[in-house]
């Protein structure tokens, strides 16, 4: 499959050089050349097939021959490793907990694919490379754990200083061996904007080779289709009319969703709810696409002023706002909304949100308010133990630490302190 950049359709590249560049050289945003379409016959079938076959059918087509059938598969095995169960919370309204793999985060799922198809890229190359990722929260973790020891790859992860959650800071700084963490002493948008910065740097560019781990490169951005065809698998006999809501940052997952839903998953609506760092929504509203500046929240993971995956949305619909407003609809909503219905959904229905949950919960209800035809799946995208540092005190009494992630807390963080600073960040890395 070729990918060609979202800032010049004439710049095409391989799946192997999108992966590896990360971002088109003109900073771009890779972008599959043509949207497959799977059979309808595997989509009215696919409570036959295992999750790890819907995954290996799903992907194929995105890659070609450039991974062959076996070493595709064994990659998709790896990743769809874990179960994504669907919990019912009340009478139309569904959970889809993406939160069951290593690092209790949905980006399990992308971090270890994009491990697997770089291991094979770089199988018998002896330059190493290095993957610098910027975080928000649960990229660092996931990254961290999905790279550790693969051989050839270093990984170089920045994040906000003191806006992480502890277990999450814990999950990216105490790993060592081939993984680095940098502590930024600013906000997710300045980590951000020195990993493009490097991107772009000649100097960094001669002196190691870089690549992206976040959710602009297609490896990680594109297996997040799983989930949607997952829960469809689930729910299809029962409610085949689905509208997903996804709790969303930099957009990559809600993207995929939609993707999914070119390729041929049947999918009624999607809802993106977001935080404060409302941009989208106000696009909706207003058409002016006028990101602000990033503003902390409960929901950390989606605190983003300016999401990179929002072109690719546009890019589906043709850049059309009509066209896109027939299938996508966006909310905004406080750390207030939040965290009361975080307490409500526990008392009234014992089921446990974490804060993006609840922000997913709270866009689903207020669109199946005028929707009562449809059922809601919204994406439980972190466990509650990620957060119980800001849970609201009903909620985090009752939080149960999963056994695989408690010796965590007893190790010890290893993070270089760095300023919001492009140049001390270079110096770092031209070391
Ligand atoms: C990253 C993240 C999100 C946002 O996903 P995007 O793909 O960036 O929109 C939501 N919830 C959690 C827990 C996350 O880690």
């Amino acid at each position: 499959m070729q990918y060609y950049s979202l800032q010049d359709a004439q710049h095409k590249a391989s799946f192997e050089t999108a992966v590896i560049q990360g971002i088109a050289p003109d900073k771009g945003l890779y972008f599959p050349a043509q949207i497959p379409s799977l059979d309808p016959e595997f989509i009215s079938q696919l409570h036959t097939y295992t999750d790890q076959e819907i995954g290996y059918e799903v992907i194929r087509p995105f890659i070609g021959d450039e991974i062959p059938e076996a070493a595709l598969k064994k990659i998709v095995n790896d990743t769809l490793h874990f179960p994504f169960p669907i919990q019912k919370v009340t009478g139309h309204t569904y959970a889809l907990e993406l939160f069951h793999g290593p690092t209790l985060a949905f980006k399990d799922v992308g971090a270890r694919f994009m491990a697997g198809c770089l291991g094979y890229f770089r199988r018998s190359s002896s330059r190493p490379v290095t993957v610098l990722v910027a975080t928000s929260g649960d990229t660092g973790g996931a990254v961290a754990s999905g790279f550790y020891n693969v051989p050839g790859v270093d990984v170089v992860i920045l994040y906000p200083s003191k806006k992480v959650s502890t277990l999450q800071e814990k999950q990216l700084t105490t790993l060592g061996g081939n993984i680095r963490a940098l502590e930024v002493q600013g906000t997710f948008d300045d980590c951000q904007r020195m990993v493009k910065s490097a991107f772009l740097d000649a100097d960094i560019q001669s002196h190691r080779q870089l690549t992206s781990a976040n959710s602009i490169n297609v490896a990680r951005w594109l297996p997040q289709m799983f989930y949607y065809f997952l829960a469809y698998k689930q729910m299809k006999a029962a409610h085949p009319r689905l509208v997903f809501a996804v709790p969303s940052g930099n957009f990559g997952n809600i993207c995929a969703g939609m993707m999914a839903a070119a390729i041929g998953l049947p999918v009624s609506h999607f809802v993106a709810a977001t935080n404060v760092n409302d941009t989208v929504p106000r696009f909706m509203q207003n058409g002016r696409y006028e990101p602000g500046k990033a503003v902390p929240t409960l929901s950390n993971a989606m605190d983003v002023a300016d999401p990179s995956n929002f072109v690719r949305v546009l890019q589906l619909f043709g850049n059309s706002l009509p066209a896109l407003k027939e299938k996508f609809t966006a909310y905004a909503y406080t750390d207030k909304d939040t965290a009361r219905t975080m307490e409500q959904v526990w008392k009234e229905h014992h089921y446990m949100l974490d804060p993006h949950g609840a922000v997913g919960y709270l866009g689903l209800q207020q669109f199946l308010a005028d929707a009562p035809e449809l059922t809601g799946v919204f994406l439980e995208t972190a466990h509650p133990v990620k957060f119980e540092d800001t849970a609201p005190k009903a909620v985090r009494d009752e939080i149960h630490t999963p056994p695989r992630v408690m010796s965590l807390y007893g190790r010890e963080k290893n993070a270089t302190l760095l300023p919001a600073d492009y140049d001390a960040f270079k110096n770092w890395l031209m070391r």
